[in-house]
């Protein structure tokens, strides 16, 4: 009995040098001092010593079994304070590492400049109206004075989902809509995005924006028509800006112009931006044509108008200095986090 209690305390001390955390603790205490441990064996074992022997065996048992718990709670008592110095070290607050960088998200830089353009022209007078991206020929084409077979329409590479249906090739297909369930005066910008089957390169894409206005009443004029014009440009770009209107084809304007602005990177000195001419091409411009307003249900001899629309993506292009219209819809972060609102 004597050789067993000293077994038990050689082996006990072997054992509790190897526990590295409270859990292990814990389990050597149930190996030691459980139910189906050792301690209790020799509880049972002291029926068979001698009755004279007992009491001193008795306490011998209750002697080891004391030196164990006491044992174990000194190193409980070392582990738990070593484990929360471990916890706290991994809790510190490290003031030398980089902060973490919230995310704040931004419009796109199409989406800022369109917002502008819509803000100045509602602020003139205009409202905005919006019609289908995939329409019939006949208000793509036919209403604004594209008869079948008409040689203008090879001037926009379209499209055709079926015979007669498309992809608008501009956002003149709300022109005639506005038109028919409206009475002049109407004044109205068409945003929205338009689509034509070109090769995609830096300059063109098979997509694009597009942004147009259409002013129709009694009396409006060509005067009315570069005045507008000036004083929309004059805002978006927020200073005066040079403009100049050069004589120009479209089947739905007569007479129809382009309107070309003063190089915004050389002042017109000349550089690569305006081919060294000094000018940017901007928008394409008009009074409405007679047969337009016609098929739209209104008397030109009451009433006439004037209608510009601009090209969202070549704007954004010269006011930020962009280089590849393709960056618009690769979805770059590095790109799209440049814009900033301006
Ligand atoms: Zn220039």
């Amino acid at each position: 009995m004597q050789n067993s209690i000293d077994e038990l305390r050689y082996q006990f001390q072997q054992e509790i040098t190897e526990i590295q955390s409270t859990n292990e603790l814990e389990n050597l205490k149930v190996k030691f001092l459980g139910r189906k441990g050792p301690i209790q064996q020799l509880m049972q074992k002291l029926k068979e010593v001698p009755v004279d022997q007992r009491p001193e065996v008795g306490k011998q048992i209750n002697q080891i079994k004391e030196f164990i718990s006491q044992e174990c709670q000194k190193l409980e008592s070392k582990l738990i304070e070593k484990e929360e110095a471990e916890q706290l070290s991994k809790e510190q607050l490290d003031i030398t590492l980089p902060g973490r960088r919230s995310h704040v998200g931004r419009k796109h830089p199409l989406t800022q400049t369109m917002d502008e353009i819509i803000d100045i022209l509602l602020g003139m007078g205009f409202s905005v109206q919006y019609g289908p991206d995939i329409d019939s020929d006949y208000y793509n084409f036919e209403v604004l004075n594209f008869p079948p077979d008409h040689p203008a329409r090879d001037m926009q590479d379209t499209f055709y989902l079926a015979p007669n249906v498309l992809l608008r090739t501009h956002t003149s297909n709300i022109q005639a809509r506005v038109m028919e369930v409206n009475k002049p005066p109407i004044r109205i910008i068409a945003p929205g995005k338009v689509y034509r089957n070109e090769t995609i390169t830096a300059r063109s894409h098979v997509f694009f924006h597009q942004i147009e206005a259409v002013y129709i009443d009694t009396q409006v004029t060509f005067a009315d028509l570069l005045a507008t014009l000036d004083a929309f440009l004059h805002q978006l770009f927020k200073k005066k800006i040079e403009t100049r209107y050069r004589p120009s084809y479209f089947p739905f304007v007569e007479p129809g112009l382009e309107v070309d602005v003063g190089c915004l990177a050389c002042e017109g000195k000349g550089c690569a931006l305006c081919k060294h001419t000094g000018w940017l091409e901007i928008a394409g411009a008009g009074m409405i044509h007679p047969e337009v307003l016609r098929n739209g249900g209104i008397d030109p001899e009451q009433y006439s108008g004037f209608a510009w629309g601009m090209g969202l993506e070549r704007l954004v292009i010269l006011l930020r200095g962009i280089q590849d219209i393709r960056q618009f819809t690769e979805n770059d972060m590095r790109f799209l986090n440049q814009f900033t609102l301006i």
